[in-house]
């Protein structure tokens, strides 16, 4: 018998994978949390019935949030990840040589357990890293009481429902201007352009009222709703289309000219950001 999973990405539009195997499935404190084995991209973390990450296209998300603003900084050293408990981002981040600490704050144990027992290839091992500390606690809270500095901070949230929802808010953008050193860079996953219009055009003016730099950047992304998924970087001092990259990184999406072309934005998202 063949099994398809759907994720209802609108209540008009869904996206349906052949499954080999379910994997583990489970509520959490916080969320459904299921893991499956799919035909076309892999295994695949699904939480609330909503695909976070798979196997085979992890790579795009987790190099575009992470080396956009680790190589518009100039020497970043003391990185802090919120939510991101599969560990991809954590991978990218320690391919940085000069990255001497980086926290992960994910609020459910249970996505960082699941996802070291099924999904080993997206964090790689680099959870275990010695320069790596994962905390279990909410990252609204963390930040608000940081007593530390970083020069990068990404929120790798998920979709702004349930736990995730303070994670969009005026006040914890300006909770993380403050936990920045004073070249310090902030990367947001802010949805997508197609669907998520109202979001992407709330959160732009929130991170311009606190950051001097405020930019939009795209990357494609598969299982994601529409394909074309956002980020927005906020900056105290560095702007991302003003740096030359020279790094040579190990990446399969992320490139020098990735960096520049992914903040080139079509009419129908630059209109965001134009208030319309
Ligand atoms: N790449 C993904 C995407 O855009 O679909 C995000 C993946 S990552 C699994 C998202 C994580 O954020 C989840 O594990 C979730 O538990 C965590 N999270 C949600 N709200 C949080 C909060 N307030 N503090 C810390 N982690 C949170």
């Amino acid at each position: 018998m063949e099994l398809w999973y759907t994720e209802k990405q609108t209540p008009h539009l869904g996206i349906t994978c052949q499954v080999k195997e379910t994997l583990c499935t489970r509520m959490t404190a916080f969320q459904e949390l299921a893991v499956l084995d799919t035909l076309q991209f892999g295994k695949m973390l699904v939480l609330d019935g909503m695909v976070q990450t798979t196997v085979e296209d992890e790579f795009i998300y987790h190099e575009m949030i992470t080396h956009v603003p680790l190589l518009t900084h100039p020497n970043p050293k003391q990185v802090l990840v919120i939510g991101g408990g599969d560990g991809g981002t954590i991978k990218q981040i320690v391919k940085h040589p000069g990255v001497s600490r980086a926290v992960l704050v994910e609020i459910d144990e249970e996505v960082v357990k699941a996802c070291k027992e099924h999904l080993p290839e997206i964090s790689g091992g680099a959870l275990e890293d010695s320069r790596v500390e994962v905390i279990i606690t909410d990252g609204l809270k963390y930040v608000e009481s940081c007593k530390e500095q970083f020069d990068i901070i990404l929120v790798d949230s998920t979709e702004p429902v349930g736990p995730a929802v303070g994670l969009f808010t005026q006040e914890f953008y300006q909770n993380i201007f403050d936990a920045l050193t004073p070249q310090g860079i902030m990367v947001a996953q802010t949805e997508s352009p197609f669907y998520n219009r109202d979001l992407i055009r709330s959160v732009t003016k929130r991170v311009e009222k606190v950051f001097p730099v405020t930019r939009l950047y795209l990357a494609s992304v598969p299982t994601y709703p529409s394909g074309l998924w956002s980020f927005t970087l906020g900056s105290k001092v560095h702007d991302p289309l003003k740096v030359e990259i020279f790094e040579d990184l190990d990446t399969r999406y992320y490139s020098p000219e990735v960096h520049r072309s992914s903040f080139v934005l079509p009419g129908f998202t630059k209109e965001l950001l134009e208030g319309k």
